[in-house]
């Protein structure tokens, strides 16, 4: 349990702009992003910088790597916390582990985004049931409420992401106090985002494989008809498409010594199809 709060924190080269869609989520991110890099101008207008941002959408959307990409914008270190692993079934577990936590936040000397994912699993139900285990759930609660607002008060330099794929489970009290003073709801892409994701992984794998002598992706590649295809896919799904055809291909390659055919358009339907085949 104590190596939770002592894992390294990491920076990872994710960066805003391999983001497919969501458009807006990236402009609010960008301006959060300002605010931590001009403290300056933030006191010169009274302005208030976000503390807590709660992000909320179904799996695979790409809140954890919004998340990256706004500590990495930010040039903060990332240091995620899986909240289900903080949760202890012994009395008294759950609270030891938090208080944990947050001490060592309050000593972060550098810019820090702490990220709890599963983060509805800390947080009670509004109004839940009066059993002991709800009770349980409501101490924890109460516990990390006051904790972040005392790491608030004490450090700037975090800055607290929560994602949850059930923000209606997530206390209202939690949310509404102010401590996450920023909502973030990140959908799944509609078609025209899944063509700019679809255009954002291929190039961004061409940038890291391409060479002089080795084409990765032929030239019939049609984006906006593997959007189409691809209908009800995440950010998450699209990257799995993805991953399969890199296999197949290297699979290819390794046969053949190195003479493996581009990826076509065909090929990647057929990887699309696959994997909304139901099994
Ligand atoms: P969960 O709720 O299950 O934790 P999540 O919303 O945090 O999921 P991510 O882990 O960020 O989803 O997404 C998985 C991967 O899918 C990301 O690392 C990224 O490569 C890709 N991805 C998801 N959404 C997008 C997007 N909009 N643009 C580009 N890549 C995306």
């Amino acid at each position: 349990r104590e190596q939770l709060s002592r894992t390294p924190a990491t920076t990872q080269t994710v960066t805003l702009d391999m983001v497919g869609g969501l458009a807006e989520v990236v402009a609010e991110l960008r301006q959060i992003a300002v605010s931590f890099r001009h403290p300056e101008a933030m006191a010169r207008w009274g302005a208030r910088r976000p503390q807590g941002l709660l992000m909320y959408g179904p799996p695979g959307t790409g809140k954890t790597m919004l998340s990256r990409a706004l500590a990495n914008e930010i040039g903060a270190d990332f240091r995620e916390i899986r909240t289900p692993e903080i949760l202890d079934k012994w009395l008294g577990g759950s609270e030891r582990n938090i208080k944990q936590i947050f001490r060592d936040a309050r000593r972060y000397r550098v810019p820090t985004l702490m990220l709890f994912d599963e983060f509805d699993s800390i947080v009670s139900y509004a109004g839940a049931g009066g059993d002991a285990a709800s009770q349980a759930l409501n101490a924890v609660a109460g516990i990390f409420k006051q904790e972040m607002n005392d790491l608030i008060e004490e450090n700037p330099n975090v800055i607290v992401v929560a994602t949850t794929n059930f923000p209606h489970r997530v206390d209202d009290s939690l949310i509404r106090s102010g401590r996450f003073d920023v909502k973030i709801s990140v959908p799944k892409p509609d078609e025209p985002s899944r063509a700019e994701i679809f255009r954002k992984m291929i190039q961004g794998l061409i940038a890291a494989h391409e060479e002089p002598g080795f084409t990765m992706f032929a030239e019939d590649i049609d984006l906006a008809a593997l959007a189409h295809a691809s209908h009800g896919m995440t950010g998450a799904d699209i990257k799995e498409v993805l991953r399969r055809v890199q296999l197949t291909k290297a699979m290819q390659d390794a046969r053949t010594g190195g003479n493996a055919t581009p990826i076509s358009q065909e090929e990647l339907l057929a990887s699309v199809r696959e994997l909304l085949a139901p099994r």
